[in-house]
This record gives C-alpha cells, structure tokens and sequence, in this order.
C-alpha cells in the first residue's frame, strides 16, 4: 500500500469545526460513525479509503462502540488496524469516541453499567483499537439496576487513569442525565457531551427536553442516526434496494416502509430538490440548524455517501 499523507487542505474550511458545548474542544459539524459499515463483511480497502477520506475533508471525529461490527468488536479492531497502519502520525488529531453499554460479551459482567463492565470494556477497546486513550468514552444507555453513582464514578476514576480524556453520556433519560453531570462536575470531570437520536422523523430528545437542558448545562449534543438509517435519503423512494440496511431487516426493519411514510419522504424529496439539495444533505442540515447540536454522526458506508452528506455543510 502506497503511504498515506493527509490532504494539506483538510482545515481550509474554519466553518467545519463547532465548539462541543463550553468546553475546549472543537468538533467538525459531521463526524463519521461506524457502526454497521465495518464489519467483517465490509470490504476493507473500502473502508480504509473511506477514513482517509473522511480525514482529507476535515473529519477529526470517529464514533464506536464496542459492540460494533457486526461480529462486536470488530469495527474497533478494523478502526486499529487502519489507525495503526496509516493514520498512527496525525493520532493527535484525531478524536475518537467508543461507548460501553449494551451486551458485548457472554456472563453477567458483560453488559450494561457496572464498574466491572465498563473498566472491562474499555481496556478491551484500547487493546482492539491499539490505542493508549480515547478522547470520549460514553455509558451507551441507562441501566435502571445499577446504582447512578457506580456508573459516574467509574467515569471519574476512567478520566483519571487517563484511559479516556473526556466522558459522555447517551441514551440516558433527563433526569439521570442532570444528576450525572453534576456527580461528575463535583468531582472536576467534565461530561463533554450527550449523544441521542435526532432526525427528521424521530424528535423525542426536543420534545423530551434533554437537548435543551444539555445546552444548557454546557454540554455539546452528537446526534446519531440523522439520516434515520438512510430512510432520509433518496434510497427508499422507489422499493428497498438490493444493497441497504433495509435488506437485512434487522436494525432497519421493512415493515418501517409503509405507503404514508414513503409519501412524507417523497414530499422532503421534492422539498430538498427545490432547496438545490438531496434528501440526505436537507436532512442533516435541518439537524444542524438545532441550537445546541454540535455534530452529525453519519454512518456513511462509502465515500460516495459520505461526500453527498458533507455537502450539507460545506460551501
Ligand atoms: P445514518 O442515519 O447516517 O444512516 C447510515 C445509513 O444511511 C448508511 O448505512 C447508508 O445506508 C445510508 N446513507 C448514508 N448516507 C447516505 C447518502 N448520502 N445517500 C444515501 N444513503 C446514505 O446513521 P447510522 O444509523 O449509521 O448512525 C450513525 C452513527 O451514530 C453510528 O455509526 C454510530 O456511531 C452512532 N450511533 C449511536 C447510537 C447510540 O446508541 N449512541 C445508536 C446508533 C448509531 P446503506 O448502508 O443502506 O446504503
């Protein structure tokens, strides 16, 4: 493989970066996550060039979890092998995030919030990820059986073994939200940020008040799934693709598609199109356009997608 160098153009556009809620750190308006497009049965040279693209265009932010892939855990361990094979020099760069949370491996230890689970799985990412550190480790969901404090002071001590340099919070309801901010600002850690679904079709954290009250707490607020699996895009207008989330009928399921939903979609469409835009970039911009959002997390699969997706935000 020929040597990897960055695109020396990759910070031209100083509009890309937006300041995560009161903190020091800057995040591009997308960030890429890779959930579903870098398992085993991704092509590997795709996804490579789709990280190097991404890198060209800006994209500092990398979004994982543990249990992403599908098989869990290989999305990490392919993120490592192209980090320490080529992007290993601009590591300082980057900002990658990875969550511990839901069912990743077999026993009682190996889920949800406990401190065991989560100091577990974090020392499993970084040797997945051939990392010393991540930059934001998140609890991925609520766990209504353990104690709030076990989960937020294993965020504190992770902080402070300097396996992670920010902590956040996702899925969380906003109640537990605000009582683990201000654990964790007692303890002089900062909770960098909230990750929630917030889409044109899905818009329960407005309507629940966690966006709001993360703002203004001085949280940054990542939204994940903003193309609502790819239902914001063109790509289900006409039937579902042979090649789709959709098609697998797991975290997408068909039945999702019915004639109403399709005309809502048709009706964006024509909306985007007179707007100058697709679907998928009128989408994400609708998110952005949030007081509070700091990011778009797009689970673009190649580079074709992620290029249509950063024209909602770059002139
Ligand atoms: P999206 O809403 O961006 O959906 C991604 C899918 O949409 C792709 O797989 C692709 O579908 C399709 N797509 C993307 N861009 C385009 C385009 N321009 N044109 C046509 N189709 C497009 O995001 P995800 O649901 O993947 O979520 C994004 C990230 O958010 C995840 O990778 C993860 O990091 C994070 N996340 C976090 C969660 C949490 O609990 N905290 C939960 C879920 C996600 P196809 O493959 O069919 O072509």
């Amino acid at each position: 493989m020929e040597k990897y160098i960055a695109n020396e153009k990759r910070y031209a556009d100083t509009d890309f970066m937006q300041r995560c809620g009161e903190s020091g750190i800057l995040l591009p308006k997308v960030s890429l996550g890779l959930w579903q497009n870098f398992g085993d049965a991704a092509d590997f040279e795709e996804n490579r060039a789709l990280l190097h693209y991404a890198f060209d265009q800006g994209i500092t932010h990398f979004d994982l979890a543990n249990n992403y892939g599908p098989p869990p855990g290989c999305a990490e361990e392919r993120f490592g092998h192209i980090i320490s094979s080529s992007l290993a020099p601009y590591r300082d760069e980057l900002f990658v995030s990875t969550k511990a949370g839901y069912e990743m491996w077999a026993g009682p230890y190996g889920n949800w919030g406990s401190r065991k689970s989560l100091m577990a799985s974090l020392d499993q990412s970084l040797r997945r990820m051939q990392l010393d550190y991540v930059d934001l480790f998140y609890t991925h969901r609520y766990d209504p059986l353990t104690p709030l404090d076990e989960t937020l002071q294993a965020l504190v001590d992770i902080v402070r073994s300097g396996k992670a340099l920010y902590v956040g919070i996702s899925r969380w309801p906003l109640e537990a939200t605000l009582y683990g901010i201000e654990y964790l600002r007692q303890r002089d850690v900062r909770c960098l940020c909230y990750q929630g679904r917030l889409n044109m079709l899905d818009q329960e954290v407005v309507e629940s008040g966690i966006l709001e009250a993360v703002r203004r707490e001085g949280l940054g607020f990542v939204s994940f799934s903003p193309l609502a699996q790819g239902l914001l895009t063109d790509k289900y207008l006409h039937g579902i693709p042979e090649v789709s989330r959709m098609q697998r009928d797991a975290s997408l399921r068909k039945s999702l598609l019915t004639p109403e939903l399709i005309a809502q979609l048709t009706s964006l469409n024509l909306q985007a199109q007179k707007e100058g835009k697709t679907l998928a970039q009128m989408a994400l911009r609708w998110v952005l356009d949030h007081e509070g959002v700091t990011s778009v997390i797009v689970g673009a699969r190649n580079k074709a997608q992620l290029a249509d997706s950063l024209g909602c935000a770059k002139g």
